[in-house]
């Protein structure tokens, strides 16, 4: 995610006119445009850039949703086929429309079935006040194997609130003419190799997830007057019964997904294989077609970086224009609280680092936002600089930080800032390459720390920049060497 105060450039206008410029003058070094081919350069360390297929033994999820006519609950069943790599004895699910950011929306599951499933029960885990847990379990008859598939059906309740909620933008939320949910519903929230990721919420407002890359299947049934724009590819909507229209998608791999509803006026783009659409409510300042453009400009600009897209489709809603700002980054799809240029690419950057390349937001928050933040300079050669000697270390959980500003400054600011000079003490090509090799070696996972140290072994001077920053931890750097 991205708050609005977080480093801002001026407008969606400029950034689109600056990187059309750069395409003019390409054989600049480090201009990077649109319409370059993805530069595949072998790494270091790392003798194939081949990008690493997802989990064929990854979880199966199917999501169904339906709007009321209020415009203000969400019913719906979800169905979960695990099949973990260590044994487990219960499943995890986290209610993050009850954590404290969001206080004012509430989500209740009602019931939970399966062959093998014996009741379930709330968890606090810190959660808001007036509002059932953070957590929920299903208790299950027996344990389950390592290796043997579990399912399990549950139907929960969202209640979506259009109050200002602490977190200003917010995930979730509800307008005149717009309804969004993200993360609403119960989150599967198992960590490949490592198990359940059982943290606590907290009260900085940010992303606190630990969830694995899911062959999900959504479904949304809304008033037949609004359109849906959602994580997945999206096939065309069908007309249902009551006045309603029945809206799918799929996507082989999303850890979470984003549902946006509302009177949007779409734009579509194609950019080397990926299908961007936009959609931005009657009154935007914005024109669908703009949004559509500077998104697939991000997209360009990062691929030159980072390597091919992760996705084959993106939808970008534009879900409040208001004085909040802000973005929020979910599986192929972003939802939007603003278009400024450095917000756009911040958001699409995630869908590398977030979406393809995994982590514990709660325990390892850098490893998004930090490279999120750092991508920004990839389409504005800005510098974070200064925020290099801010006091306090990149690395930390969520729980490390004492406040929004602190969280902001040392993992957005200070971590961006820990990246460029890394890159510079490295040699851009070499570090270039360690990154990408990360990333290709990483993708579908949720990596840790020494995943990026071992990516980066042989640079050490980008390795004692990070060490310094207290973003890598030497520990980090001696398990990468084992
Ligand atoms: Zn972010």
């Amino acid at each position: 995610m991205r708050h609005a105060t977080v480093r801002t450039t001026p407008s969606l206008r400029w950034a689109r006119t600056r990187v059309w410029a750069c395409g003019a003058v390409v054989l600049l070094a480090g201009c990077t445009a649109a319409d370059d081919p993805v530069a595949t350069p072998p790494a270091a360390g790392c003798p194939t850039v081949e990008r690493a297929e997802p989990d064929p033994d990854r979880p199966v999820v199917g999501l169904d949703f339906r709007l009321g006519d209020d415009l203000r609950t969400v019913t719906g069943t979800e169905s979960v086929a695990l099949t973990p790599d260590l044994p487990v004895e219960e499943l995890w699910f986290r209610l993050i429309p009850n954590a404290p950011q969001s206080a004012g929306h509430r989500l209740t599951v009602e019931s939970v079935r399966g062959d093998l499933v014996a009741g379930g029960g709330y968890v606090d885990a810190g959660a808001a006040r007036g509002t059932p847990g953070g957590l929920y379990r299903v208790n299950l008859r027996e344990p389950v194997p390592a290796g043997q598939t579990v399912s399990v059906e549950l139907d929960f309740r969202l209640r979506l609130t259009s109050e200002r909620t602490p977190a200003g933008f917010d995930r979730l939320g509800a307008d005149d003419g717009v309804t969004w949910w993200a993360s609403g519903f119960p989150l599967l929230t198992w960590e490949p190799g490592s198990g359940w990721a059982r943290d606590p919420m907290v009260e900085i407002s940010g992303e606190t997830t630990a969830a694995p890359a899911a062959d999900t299947t959504i479904r949304v049934s809304v008033p037949d007057d609004l359109v849906v724009l959602m994580s997945g590819d999206q096939a065309e909507p069908r007309d249902a019964a009551g006045g309603r229209r029945v809206w799918e998608s799929h996507d082989p791999v999303a850890r979470d997904v984003s549902v946006a509803v509302g009177q949007f006026d779409t734009a579509t783009v194609d950019v080397r294989g990926t299908r961007v659409t936009a959609g931005v409510l009657p009154e935007a300042d914005t024109s669908a077609d703009e949004l559509a453009e500077a998104t697939a400009e991000a997209i360009g600009v990062l691929e030159g970086r980072f390597g091919p897209f992760p996705y084959p489709t993106l939808t970008v809603p534009l879900v409040s224009d208001g004085e909040d700002g802000g973005g929020e980054e979910y599986s192929s799809s972003i939802l939007l609280g603003g278009t400024d240029a450095g917000l756009v690419v911040h958001e699409v950057a995630h869908m590398w680092f977030y979406g393809m390349v995994g982590n514990s937001q709660f325990r390892d928050p850098w490893l998004d936002e930090a490279f999120a933040s750092f991508a920004e300079t990839v389409a504005d050669p800005h510098t974070h600089e200064e925020d290099l000697d801010l006091r306090g270390a990149v690395g930390g959980s969520m729980a490390d930080f004492d406040d929004q500003d602190q969280y902001e400054a040392l993992v957005y600011g200070k971590g961006a800032a820990a990246l460029e000079a890394a890159r510079e003490a490295a040699g851009e090509e070499a570090f270039d390459q360690a990154v990408r090799c990360y990333v290709e070696t990483q993708a579908w996972t949720i990596a840790r720390p020494e995943d990026l140290a071992r990516a980066l072994s042989g640079l050490e001077p980008a390795l004692d920049v990070l060490v310094e920053a207290g973003a890598l931890d030497r520990r980090d750097v001696e398990a990468a060497d084992d």
